[in-house]
């Protein structure tokens, strides 16, 4: 018999959901947080720019049971994707659980000497302790923007200037007519450029510290869905835990690999015209490639094309009044500066000494397949796992914790079996594939193939490939195929 647990979800975006799904369809009591007024976290509209959409094909970008509609563009716009998740968590009467409004503000082991953890809970002026036997952690990789400051600031304030983080940009009405500049090399500062140039912005400038590869939604005239995201395209990455033969296999198709990936290089440099804007990255594509690699936001070489962004590469080194100082030396007259920056990684409401044994001196997480550390015992993370197709990413590892939390895998993990996979993992990253870093190590693209078997065998699943071989080794994960592999996990009930 399995106990029926009272479980804290923390997060209502695309993880949150799913977390929130899987735990109650197997009988526990969930109680969702949620501290923004709606569901949808990076997708809310109050926290997106114009113009916003999905770097990912809308039947990556989806729940195994729920596709995008029809009507839906491939890339759907921000509005549509949090219409989606709606549709999504109406389906499954999953709002029901959610408390809106409602801010974890910290997480303590609980002192009654129970397994599990007291949340810290704020709504309004509202402040209460709540005891639960387990805890979701799906806040997420952008909750907290990562804000930064450079010298003569207040002056460019004073002058009449505006500086604003990405996610402040939310109305292209606050640029009309300004000098834009955009700090940054991801999506977001290109998606925020472009609008910037069509929106009637005077000049936009597009400042960011070194040339990245971005990929275009079609490379060479094909979708790269049917390119990027395939088994075949995988096994080319130097992925972790290889045997020895396939060790001895990889190093004879080493020079095809390389020649494959040239191959990539020059089609991308030729299409987009990378040279003419001195936009070609020094690294090899296939050294770089994990959740930072940035899609092309439509209209951003055509911008560049028509001088409506100027492009620099560099950082900005202090304002003086409302001119920009450059690190290379350049001047730049402005208005506005969007600070296309990040966010900070992190749980702020885990007390420092669960921080410690979470997180290494390097910034990478200690977490066994991206979810769980022994460590912490009675929570684990949803979403963490991010990838280029994150709804099943946070779908597949919310189905494993649940099974976790009861003691339900088919492999479940001693605490050495979870240390020395963390370790093994963190070697890895560190010795063979520094991109994987990136995020705290919480990245599983381009892995998304090998990462979903490990959660697949874990958790007993009787099919975990297609029946067409060529189809399993040159589609795209399918969200449908993955959900007739979870359905063929044992399935079980709590209470
Ligand atoms: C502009 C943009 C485009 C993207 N496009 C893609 C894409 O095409 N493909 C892809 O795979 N990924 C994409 N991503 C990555 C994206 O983050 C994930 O796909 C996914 O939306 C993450 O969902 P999440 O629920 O894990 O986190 P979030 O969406 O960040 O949701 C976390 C939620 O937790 C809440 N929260 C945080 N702290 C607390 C607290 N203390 N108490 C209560 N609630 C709290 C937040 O308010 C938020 O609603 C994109 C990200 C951005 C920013």
């Amino acid at each position: 018999m399995i106990e029926r647990k009272k479980v804290a979800v923390i997060g209502g975006g695309v993880s949150g959901l799913a977390a929130a799904k899987a735990f109650d369809e197997r009988g526990h009591r969930v109680v969702g947080f949620e501290r923004s007024h709606d569901f949808g976290g990076v997708w809310e509209p109050s926290r997106s720019y114009p113009d916003v959409q999905t770097q990912s094909p809308k039947d990556l970008y989806c729940y195994t049971d729920h596709p995008m509609p029809d009507s839906y563009p491939e890339w759907p716009k921000g509005p549509q994707v949090h219409a989606y998740l709606h549709s999504y968590a109406e389906k499954h009467n999953t709002a029901r659980l959610f408390k809106l409004n409602t801010n974890v503000k910290a997480m303590n082991q609980r002192s009654d000497g129970q397994p599990g953890w007291t949340l810290t809970l704020e709504a309004g002026s509202h402040r209460w302790h709540e005891d639960f036997d387990f805890v979701a952690v799906a806040t997420g990789q952008f909750s907290d923007k990562n804000i930064i400051r450079h010298p003569g600031q207040d002056g460019f304030v004073a002058a009449g200037g505006a500086v604003m983080h990405s996610s402040e940009y939310t109305d292209p009405e606050m640029i009309k007519g300004k000098r834009v500049v955009v700090l940054g090399g991801s999506k977001s500062a290109t998606d925020i450029a472009v609008n910037a140039a069509n929106s009637g912005a005077r000049s936009v400038h597009w400042v960011y510290l070194e040339p990245v590869w971005r990929v275009p939604y079609f490379v060479g005239g094909i979708n790269f869905k049917r390119l990027l995201y395939m088994r075949a395209q995988e096994q080319q990455f130097n992925a972790w835990g290889k045997s020895a033969l396939q060790r001895v296999v990889a190093a004879v198709l080493k020079p095809l690999v390389w020649a494959n990936f040239r191959g990539l290089e020059t089609l991308l440099k030729t299409q987009l015209g990378l040279r003419k804007y001195g936009l070609v990255p020094k690294a090899p594509i296939e050294r770089e490639v994990s959740c930072s690699v940035p899609i092309v936001t439509p209209g951003l070489f055509e911008a560049l094309k028509a001088g409506k962004i100027k492009n620099i590469e560099g950082t900005f080194d202090r304002y003086d009044g409302k001119t920009i100082h450059l690190t290379g030396g350049e001047k730049i007259e402005a208005d506005t500066t969007i600070l296309a920056v990040g966010w900070k990684l992190g749980v702020p409401y885990l007390p420092q000494e669960f921080q410690d044994k979470l997180i290494e001196p390097d910034g990478q997480y200690r977490v066994y397949r991206l979810a769980v550390n022994p460590d912490l015992p009675d929570m684990g993370f949803v979403g963490f796992n991010s990838s280029f197709c994150t709804v099943l990413s946070a779908e597949m590892i919310a189905n494993w914790l649940v099974r976790y939390a009861d003691g339900q895998l088919s492999n479940q993990p001693t605490t050495s079996q979870m240390n020395s996979n963390i370790d093994l993992m963190l070697n890895w990253k560190r010795a063979e594939r520094p991109a994987a870093q990136i995020y705290g190590g919480l990245c599983s693209a381009p892995f998304h193939f090998k990462h979903f078997d490990e959660l697949l065998a874990d958790m007993g699943a009787r099919k975990t490939k297609r029946s067409n071989p060529l189809a399993e080794q040159f589609g795209y994960p399918s969200h449908t195929a993955y959900g007739e592999f979870l359905a063929s996990c044992p399935q079980y009930q709590a209470g």
